[in-house]
């Protein structure tokens, strides 16, 4: 009775099916050596399992700055991205007026918005998955407080022209750039817009270099957003031993999480390559640890490829992605085996 409302609520979905090759998920492929988690353990050993976290999480914003290159007084940490993502959705603006993002674009943003019934301003994305101004004045005319812009954007791998990020900025909208991915593009980041304050933030995460099991997001924000920012989170929303694990892995596992993503990029161009020979199939480009396929058929190619023990994510459901399919890319063997299935079943 009290929850009627979600009765029919399109959640956030997920492939679960499990296969040998999982490239559905857009994680990174490589776990850690053996001797850097035997180094986590002991010192996991040595943790207050009854006592509360660090609540202002001192240690884990200095690592993380460190890594960054940014400062503490400018990070919010959260359960994950996705947490930060439903904390602005409640937070920013006035509830009544619209949330903003382009059609596709990575589910949370709707998902969030919806919970609390926030109505939304969407607008579809170009031929090319880019940002178009006359879609976004469309959407802005719906006077949203805030706009979420994926760049490079889930599930399509392309990051957004910039300017139009900016354009939107300039409206007077609360801007949240996700930077899920950037770790593997080469393109420019906002934080630096981000520090400089105004209505601009930078989301980023860890999940996608190597920590997704940890659920570890921060956001980049000037001191005064962040400051209020904290205030509203969770009062222990990262647990004891992410926030542990997190501080061994980005400090002394820095130069391997690195290596990582550099084999990443370099596997990333030569899968693309290799599959952009295949007959049949259209690949677009991509600024992230996964890139967008169009073929034939895209529910039996899925099926095709999981019966060879390969698991892609099927994103053809999603509007504007007919017979669209996303792969993560995986180790080099991995990608490998994904090749050979995949010319076989196309
Ligand atoms: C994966 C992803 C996230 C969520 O990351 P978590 O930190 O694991 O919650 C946020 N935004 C985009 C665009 C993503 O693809």
């Amino acid at each position: 009775m009290f929850l009627d409302r979600f009765k029919n609520f399109k959640e956030y979905k997920t492939e679960t099916t499990p296969a040998k090759i999982k490239l559905s998920s857009n994680e990174n492929p490589f776990d850690l050596p053996d001797k850097l988690k035997e180094k986590i353990a002991n010192e996991i050993k040595k943790l207050s399992f009854n006592r509360y976290p660090d609540p202002t999480y001192k240690s884990l914003k200095e690592v993380i700055a460190q890594f960054y290159n940014l400062n503490p007084e400018n990070i919010v940490l959260g359960n994950g991205s996705d947490e930060l993502i439903d904390i602005l959705v409640k937070a920013v603006g006035d509830l009544k007026n619209p949330v903003m993002f382009p059609v596709p674009t990575f589910p949370m943003y709707k998902v969030s918005s919806d919970v609390i019934n926030r109505p939304t301003a969407t607008f579809y994305l170009d031929e090319n998955f880019d940002l178009k101004k006359e879609e976004i004045d469309e959407a802005l005319d719906k006077k949203p407080d805030i706009a979420f812009f994926a760049s490079p954007n889930n599930p399509t791998g392309n990051s957004f022209n910039p300017d139009m990020i900016n354009y939107v900025a300039e409206n007077n909208v609360f801007t949240v750039v996700d930077e899920a991915y950037i770790d593997f593009s080469d393109r420019e980041s906002f934080y630096k817009k981000a520090l400089k304050g105004g209505n601009l933030v930078v989301i980023r995460t860890l999940s996608k270099i190597g920590l997704a099991g940890l659920r570890v997001g921060f956001m980049i924000a000037n001191e005064e957003i962040a400051k209020t920012v904290d205030k509203i989170r969770p009062p222990f929303n990262i647990t004891l031993p992410s926030q542990k694990i997190a501080e061994i892995v980005l400090t002394e596992g820095e130069d391997i999480i690195k290596e990582q993503i550099n084999t990443i990029k370099s596997e990333r161009k030569r899968l693309m390559e290799e599959v952009s020979k295949i007959e049949n199939i259209k690949i677009y480009p991509s600024d992230a640890n996964f890139f967008l396929i169009k073929v034939k058929d895209a529910n039996l190619i899925h099926k095709k490829l999981i019966e060879k023990d390969v698991l892609v994510r099927n994103v053809s459901y999603l509007p504007r992605l007919e017979n669209c399919l996303r792969v993560s890319i995986g180790k080099p063997e991995e990608n490998n085996l994904f090749l050979k299935a995949l010319k076989e079943v196309v």
